[in-house]
């Protein structure tokens, strides 16, 4: 798939207040830092379309971006920032579960990792929570560029087998670069091949 067109719609903390044409979304989340604003720009080819953050953990809104009039790209805000306080985590808590559980549109979870990092407690639990909702999920590996290739498949096989220790099967893996575009091609595809099987 090619992104002819991306363009912002509503950014809003209610999945009342969301778009109700139907169209499929797709959901990017990760931990503040990850990569996630990045990637989505990457993706879309488009350097502004999410902010990169010069500010961790502020924007705390759902953000629907829609991709070529066909489906939309669901930026969600980053979870796990360390300065953010307990009222503003429950907040977030609320809101992105109250979306994640109810949004009928919803049709794929990208979780962004961290390739450099070895798996992190959050991120394991936040997908052993999607699973356990049984929401479909990705795992997104960040930054690829910035580690050798050994280094990735160590900490990929690290991941692996954390996954494994709770679910049977893994889910689509996927590892990009913001920086080469490494991956764009691969989740676009993913992407348009759901979308197709919907049609
Ligand atoms: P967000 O908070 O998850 O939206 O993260 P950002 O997209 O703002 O990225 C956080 C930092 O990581 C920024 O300094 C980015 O330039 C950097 N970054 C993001 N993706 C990549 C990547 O694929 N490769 C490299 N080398 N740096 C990246």
């Amino acid at each position: 798939m090619k992104v002819q067109s991306a363009e912002f719609v509503i950014s809003n903390t209610e999945v009342a207040k969301c778009p109700t044409d139907g169209l499929p979304e797709y959901a990017f989340i990760g931990r503040s830092n990850v990569g996630k604003s990045s990637l989505i720009n990457m993706l879309t080819g488009n350097k502004k379309l999410a902010k990169t953050s010069g500010k961790p953990g502020k924007t705390q809104l759902i953000n629907h971006f829609i991709i070529n009039g066909d489906w939309y790209l669901v930026d969600l805000p980053g979870y796990g920032y360390a300065k953010t306080s307990k009222t503003n985590r429950a907040k977030w808590e609320k809101f992105i579960s109250e979306y994640l559980t109810t949004r009928k549109t919803l049709t794929n979870i990208f979780v962004l990792l961290d390739a450099r990092l070895e798996p992190q407690k959050i991120d394991l639990e936040f997908m052993n929570w999607c699973g356990e909702k049984g929401l479909p999920f990705s795992m997104v590996f960040t930054k690829i560029d910035k580690l050798s290739s050994s280094a990735l498949q160590k900490n990929l096989a690290q991941y692996k087998k954390e996954m494994l220790k709770y679910w049977e099967e893994l889910p689509p893996v996927f590892t990009t670069s913001s920086v080469s575009g490494f991956g764009q091609e691969r989740i676009l595809n993913y992407i348009d091949q759901i979308n197709t099987t919907l049609r």
